[in-house]
């Protein structure tokens, strides 16, 4: 039998995270676009893949028509934080639960799995007090890079990786041969799970040419290449949601 593969998307602003990373990169005018050409897409392809999309609760509202679409169409909606910054110390599920009540109120949808900005874990008490913290904020599976394994109150869908490397992320993708990306999908031991980002599909990121920093140059640097990716693997593939993959 075929290895299932989960196409996943975080949805969040590509602007506030560079200014968060302290680089002011001017908007271009207009909403953002990227899920709707995501969407169409998906739903042109035979087999119609379906894709968990992980969002950052303070960035829905902007795009609630097209994540309201997604979830109309049978894809997941997930969390990816109640706003990208770090997650508290602390009190951490006071936080989680906001982030999946949000898109709950919102959306009209049951949001089961949770995958943090950055893929952090809190830095008190570690991944087994982490673990707890989201099975109380009511998730029933999280995605990320670390395993706990069978006392996990949680379903664990990690994030495809090879020796350290996390060949699952777009970011990596669009720097690698494409054989070696559908080879790591292929041998995947569990359902393989691939990152992208909604700002990935918009087509309005600034070229190379109109950036001066070399870090904000790293993170445009073959950005134009994960598209196409994500349509060759969905079409050889097909596409499953990691709550269907978590049962
Ligand atoms: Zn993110």
């Amino acid at each position: 039998m075929r290895n299932a593969v989960c196409v996943t998307v975080d949805v969040e602003d590509f602007y506030d995270g560079m200014a968060a990373l302290g680089h002011d990169v001017a908007r271009p005018p207009g909403p953002p676009r990227g899920l709707g050409s995501l969407l169409e897409r998906l739903e042109a392809q035979p087999g119609k893949p379906k894709v968990t999309l992980f969002v950052v609760a303070n960035y829905a509202p902007a795009v609630r028509a097209e994540l309201a679409a997604f979830a109309a169409a049978g894809h997941e909606i997930a969390s990816h934080g109640a706003d990208h910054g770090r997650l508290p110390t602390g009190a951490a599920s006071e936080w989680l639960r906001k982030g999946r009540e949000v898109l709950e109120d919102l959306l009209g949808v049951s949001v089961r799995g949770f995958r943090s900005p950055r893929f952090d874990i809190p830095g008190d008490g570690g991944l087994p007090r982490y673990r707890d913290e989201l099975a109380a904020a009511g998730y029933h599976y999280v995605s990320d890079t670390s395993r706990l394994g069978t006392p996990s109150p949680v379903r664990e869908v990690p994030v495809l990786s090879w020796r350290g490397i996390r060949l699952g992320g777009g970011s990596y993708q669009r720097l690698l041969p494409f054989s070696v990306v559908e080879a790591a999908a292929r041998r995947s031991p569990g359902p393989a799970v691939l990152y992208y980002h909604s700002y990935d599909f918009d087509g309005t990121l600034p070229g190379l040419g109109a950036v001066r920093s070399p870090m904000l140059a790293r993170q445009l640097l073959g950005r134009g290449r994960i598209a196409p990716i994500v349509w060759r693997l969905t079409e050889r593939f097909g596409s499953e949601t990691c709550a269907h993959v978590a049962g």
